[in-house]
C-alpha cells in the first residue's frame, strides 16, 4: 500500500508530471542535484536537532554559540557532495554557509538557554491513518510549553519567503502531524500549538487548529489521495510548467519544460 507524505502530496499539487517521474517511474536524473538552499536548510535542521538532543540529554549543561556553530561546520563538511549546486548568480557555497551561521546565531540569541519548553522528541516519525490511507512524516520538534501546558509542534524553515498567516492557516503539514500525535499519544484532551519558525526573519508564527478544521483537512487529504490514485490508474499526469521548473530535478528530462 502506498504511504503518502506531505511532500509527496505537495509535489502532485505542484506538478503531476514531476510526481510521476519521482514516485511512479522512480527516475534518477543523470543531472540530479541538490540545491544549495536545500543543503543549507538541512544542515541548519541537523544543528537544531543536535542542540535540542543535547539539551534533553543534559538539561543543566549550557550549550555555547561556538559549540553550536562548530557542529554546523562539522555537518556541512561531512555532508558536502559534488551534486550540491548553486543556482543563483553571484552567490557561492560559502555565502550560504555564512547565511546558515547567521540564522543559527540569531536563533541562539533568541532562544538560549532553550528552556522555554520541554522537548519530547526531535525528528520523530509519525504514522497517520485516514480512512484507510496511510501517511507519514517527521516532526522537527515536539515539546510541551512550560507556561501554557500546550503541546507544541515546531517546524523550522530557512526559506527566504515569509508567507502570510492566512497562507499558513491553509497549510496541511503541521495540522496533519497534530492529527497523528493526538492519536499516537492519546492527546485528545490537550491543547495544541503549531509553530512555524521562519528563521531568516526571526519570526515565530503560532497557530491553533479547531476540531472542524482538522476534520476538513482529513476530508481534503482523502479527496487528494483519491485524485492521485485515479491519475495513476489512468496514467494521466499533466505537466505544470512554471517558475518551479527552475529548481525541478527533472527539468533535463522533461519534454514540456524543454519545449
Ligand atoms: S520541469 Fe516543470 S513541468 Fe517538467 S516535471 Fe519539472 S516541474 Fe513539471
Amino acid at each position: 500500500m502506498t504511504v503518502y507524505s506531505h511532500t509527496r502530496l505537495a509535489l502532485y499539487e505542484k506538478c503531476p508530471l514531476a510526481y510521476k517521474y519521482r514516485y511512479i517511474d522512480k527516475i534518477k536524473p543523470a543531472e540530479a542535484f541538490t540545491s544549495i538552499e536545500m543543503f543549507m536548510g538541512s544542515r541548519v535542521h541537523d544543528t537544531l536537532e543536535y542542540v535540542y538532543k543535547q539539551r534533553k540529554k543534559s538539561p543543566m549543561e549550557k550549550i555555547t554559540l561556538s559549540e553550536m556553530l562548530s557542529y554546523y561546520d562539522f555537518v556541512w563538511k561531512k555532508n558536502w557532495a559534488d551534486d550540491v549546486k548553486v543556482i543563483k548568480e553571484n552567490m557561492t557555497a560559502n555565502d550560504y554557509l555564512d547565511q546558515g551561521k547567521l540564522i543559527l546565531s540569531e536563533y541562539y540569541q533568541t532562544y538560549q538557554p532553550f528552556d522555554r519548553d520541554e522537548t519530547l522528541s526531535v525528528e520523530e516519525r509519525i504514522d497517520i491513518s485516514i480512512e484507510g490511507f496511510k501517511l507519514m512524516g517527521f516532526i522537527d520538534r515536539l515539546s510541551v510549553n512550560k507556561e501554557s501546558g500546550h503541546v507544541e509542534i515546531h517546524d523550522y524553515k530557512t526559506s527566504s519567503h515569509l508567507p502570510d498567516v492566512t497562507d499558513l492557516q491553509n497549510d496541511r503539514q503541521l495540522a496533519l502531524y497534530q492529527i497523528g500525535i493526538q492519536k499516537k499519544y492519546n492527546f485528545y484532551d490537550k491543547e495544541f500549538d503549531i509553530i512555524y519558525h521562519y528563521l531568516r526573519f526571526r519570526k515565530e508564527i503560532r497557530l491553533q487548529k479547531s476540531e472542524d478544521e482538522l476534520e476538513n483537512l482529513k476530508k481534503n487529504i482523502v479527496t487528494l489521495i483519491q485524485t492521485i490514485e485515479l491519475a495513476s490508474w489512468e496514467n494521466d499526469f499533466p505537466a505544470c510548467v512554471g517558475s518551479a521548473c527552475r529548481w525541478c530535478e527533472f527539468s533535463p528530462v522533461c519534454p514540456a519544460f524543454n519545449k
